[in-house]
């Protein structure tokens, strides 16, 4: 620790962190940003930066010095640095969430232990294993690495055994899921928080659109939210005390035609669909889950607005220099340098009076 003051350690230097450590600077809190080379938003606004891999055991171990808690804007950091990091400084959300949350079988088997509806799921180890789960299964289907997918990436839609084998080769042979198709009625999420001593905060539920994979627009409470509220806040709150967790989680639903409420994913970390807290609540997700982290009692998640948020993807980002957002919008950038098409490189939160 750096003189007394404490000091948050983030992992990852991406726009999640960029938010994170402008929140903690709101509460007079420095950050530190570890991550590797690349670009780096979170670097640009905070105290300190380390360039290097997260394999580097002695920069974590140097980074691990100069900060009093360590959390992470990112999920794929690999076990071994969150365990390396552990023994040195509380790391929250702690390792163990963290490895659930990395693997999409292990995740939607704790899930299933827990009692939460999923998809209907198979593993799907080796080549071996796709005759076997496409007949537990059957088509259509979507086909997923277990590890390291976001944004729709390693995933693949089949609608028969020749679809499946093609899709295991190209995601690379590496150990998948093989996944029900549901026909959803919409996506819904909760930005749920649990702090150290165990107090639960949920931001309400929120209605998503996607297109390509990358979400697109996040509506804010979701279109008649009372439906889904109830069972939507009591399996996050399940899921967060059962992980004993601390900080803030996306958790990512389906709601099918007949009323169910399936859990498709949980992101251990502030989650996009989470961004238009900043502009319609007076306590954000990002200060919500600096606040956890930190030891600090939970703010308040209660909205004083509706709102909907827009990413703004590739080239959307550009000319904003040059031009006004519509009157009752907030424009965030995220001081990206490459623009590349579908590239989440800001958002919009257009906010109008609370309706409920
Ligand atoms: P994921 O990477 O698991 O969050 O999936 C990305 C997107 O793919 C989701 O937001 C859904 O729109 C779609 N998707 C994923 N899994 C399923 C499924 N089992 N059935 C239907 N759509 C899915």
């Amino acid at each position: 620790m750096s003189g007394g003051a404490p000091v948050l350690g983030i992992l990852g230097a991406g726009q999640l962190g960029r938010m994170l450590a402008l929140a903690a600077g709101k509460l007079g809190i420095a950050t530190h940003v570890y991550g590797p080379p690349g670009d780096t938003p979170a670097a640009a606004v905070s105290a300190a930066f380390t360039e290097a891999q997260y394999t580097d055991e002695k920069a974590l171990a140097a980074f691990a010095a100069k900060v009093s808690v360590v959390t992470y804007e990112f999920e794929n950091v690999p076990a071994r640095t969150a365990e390396v990091l552990s023994a040195l400084k509380p790391v929250r959300p702690g390792p163990g969430a963290l490895a659930i949350c990395q693997d999409r079988w292990i995740e939607k088997r704790f899930l299933q232990d827990l009692g939460i509806m999923t998809a209907p799921f198979a593993n799907l180890e080796q080549e071996s294993g796709i005759a076997p789960a496409a007949a537990a299964i059957g088509f259509p289907a979507i086909v997923k690495t277990r590890r390291m997918g976001y944004d729709g990436k390693g995933q693949r839609k089949v609608g028969d055994l020749r679809a499946l084998q093609a899709a295991w080769h190209d995601l690379g042979r590496v150990p998948m899921i093989l996944e029900g198709f549901v026909p959803f009625r919409r996506e819904i999420s909760v930005v749920g928080a649990r702090a150290v001593d165990g107090a639960v905060a949920s931001y309400d539920p929120v209605e998503n659109t996607h297109e390509n994979h990358i979400l697109r627009t996040t509506i804010a409470p979701a279109p008649e939210a009372d439906r889904v509220r109830p069972e939507a806040f009591r399996m996050t709150r399940h899921i967060l005390d059962a992980l004993s967790y601390v900080g803030v989680m996306g958790v990512e639903m389906f709601e099918t035609s007949d009323g169910r409420l399936l859990v498709n994913e949980m992101a251990p970390r502030v989650h996009n669909s989470g961004h238009w807290t900043l502009d319609a609540c007076a306590v954000s997700q990002f200060e919500q889950h600096v606040r956890a982290v930190m030891g600090w009692p939970l703010g308040s998640p209660e909205r004083h607005s509706d709102a909907v948020m827009t990413n703004l993807l590739g080239e959307e980002a550009l000319g904003w220099d040059a031009r006004l957002p519509p009157p009752g919008t907030s424009l965030h950038l995220y001081g990206k340098a490459g623009a590349q098409p579908g590239r989440k490189m800001g958002h919009l939160t257009a906010l109008s009076p609370r309706k409920d």
